[in-house]
């Protein structure tokens, strides 16, 4: 029943594709054949450790055809925040080839930036990804004071977690949460479970009604909670972040658990109906 009608799929690609440099067994597979038996398949991530062109390039040596516009990132829905909010310099507190998809402005946030501070203008945003080198003082320190100057906080997401070959790793939502509180500011999230990405998701599915689509993610919040508040079906992969405990400490309850993404694929029937 948690599948009836489903002919479309946004899936999340840390935790279901792969964790750290290892691949999840089947998933690249699961997909391919999901696409050849007529399902519509986005993919939706949250992650901003590469521009969405190293992400294509890193799926498509995993096996994994993905046109950009399948691809969709936190940053496509901040560089058109900016814009609506007048645009300006950006204080880009993240990767810095990401200013490839956020677009002009960036301003650097490394050690350099922190000399040239004084004799610098302020920037209009300060952007948050995550880009662990930049988790220090020096850095949020030149973030922290655009924002007590005026500039508005984007963060790309504002995730808890996310597991790496070492173990689970804390996440962004730290850095926000922390600026957010430091600065007196409230943040604008617009990476999962932000409702705004999963209408532009929804928006690039020709025909099909969000009651057809379905999310599949690692992340019981992120991905499931996101999309129910979205009014999608929210499937739960236990691959990636996943964990029992997790799980029943959350409020959000999956449509459906699988083991992973090749168990959907064999859940799902021959053909989208
Ligand atoms: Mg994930």
């Amino acid at each position: 029943m948690a599948l009836d009608g489903v002919a479309g799929l946004l899936l999340d690609l840390d935790g279901v594709f792969y964790v750290g440099d290892e691949a999840v067994p089947g998933s690249v597979e699961a997909a391919r054949d999901l696409a050849a038996r007529g399902y519509a398949i986005r993919f939706l991530t949250n992650t901003t450790m590469r521009p969405r062109a190293a992400l294509l390039r890193r799926l498509r040596a995993l096996g994994l055809d993905v046109a950009p516009e399948q691809l969709l990132t936190p940053a496509v829905l901040a560089a058109r925040l900016m814009r609506a909010g007048g645009g300006g310099a950006y204080r880009l507190v993240a990767h810095p080839d990401l200013a490839a998809d956020l677009g002009p402005g960036a301003v650097a946030a490394d050690d350099e930036a922190a000399d040239d501070e004084a004799a610098s203008p302020r920037p209009r945003w300060v952007v948050l990804g995550l880009h662990p080198p930049f988790f220090r003082h020096e850095v949020l320190g030149v973030a922290f004071r655009d924002l007590l100057a005026g500039a508005r906080l984007v963060a790309l997401h504002a995730n808890r977690m996310w597991r790496t070959a070492r173990g689970m790793e804390p996440g962004l939502g730290m850095v926000v949460r922390g600026l957010e509180y430091a600065a007196g500011v409230e943040a604008t999230v617009v990476g999962k479970p932000a409702r705004p990405f999963f209408e532009e998701a929804l928006g690039t599915f020709e025909d099909l009604g969000r009651e057809r689509v379905i999310m599949v993610g690692d992340d019981v919040d992120s991905d499931v909670g996101g999309a129910q508040g979205a009014g999608l079906r929210g499937v739960l992969v236990r691959t990636g972040k996943f964990s029992e405990a997790t799980l029943a400490a959350s409020p959000v309850e999956p449509d459906l658990v699988v083991d992973d993404l090749a168990a959907l694929a064999r859940a799902l029937p021959a053909r989208p109906r």
